[in-house]
């Protein structure tokens, strides 16, 4: 797994990915995964848009551009939840954790397990190198559970 997570580290993959693609560095895209680095969580395209407004202003279709080269070269993943707009998440610089899923309203919660950590660091796969990871619990939340025994 990748051990060193400073930012100049997770910069220069990014720049070696553009270059070999033949995409243009362009500022935008790097004050894109610049605020991705900075900030916890998980986010949606329109998210990160209205966040950025502050201090640097990107359309919503340079957002959605970058993310999809961001993905691409596995700076970030698309989490697959349910009901919601597509979540983005970093894989750098974050703690490993993985997420508890409501299947009925879409919640969603974090947990890490020093057991599941260990476990899977431990693993060791002839030719595939792992890079991040994470599990995801599905079942329902609380209220959905209250919810359910009312009715
Ligand atoms: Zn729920
Ligand atoms: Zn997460």
């Amino acid at each position: 797994m990748r051990e060193d997570n400073s930012y100049e580290v997770i910069r220069d993959v990014f720049t070696e990915y553009l270059i070999k693609k033949q995409h243009r560095k362009t500022p935008e895209r790097y004050a894109i995964l610049e605020h991705i680095y900075l900030h916890e969580g998980h986010f949606d395209a329109e998210l990160l848009y209205n966040a950025m407004q502050k201090d640097y202003r990107v359309s919503l279709a340079t957002i959605y551009n970058t993310l999809e080269l961001l993905l691409d070269c596995s700076l970030i993943v698309k989490h697959p939840f349910v009901g919601q707009t597509a979540q983005f998440e970093k894989t750098f610089g974050n703690s490993i954790h993985h997420h508890l899923v409501c299947s009925k309203c879409g919640a969603v919660k974090e947990f890490s397990d020093k057991k599941i950590r260990t476990t899977i660091q431990a693993k060791n796969f002839a030719s595939f190198e792992i890079t991040h990871y994470s599990l995801y619990l599905y079942g329902l939340c609380n209220k959905c559970k209250n919810e359910r025994k009312k009715s």
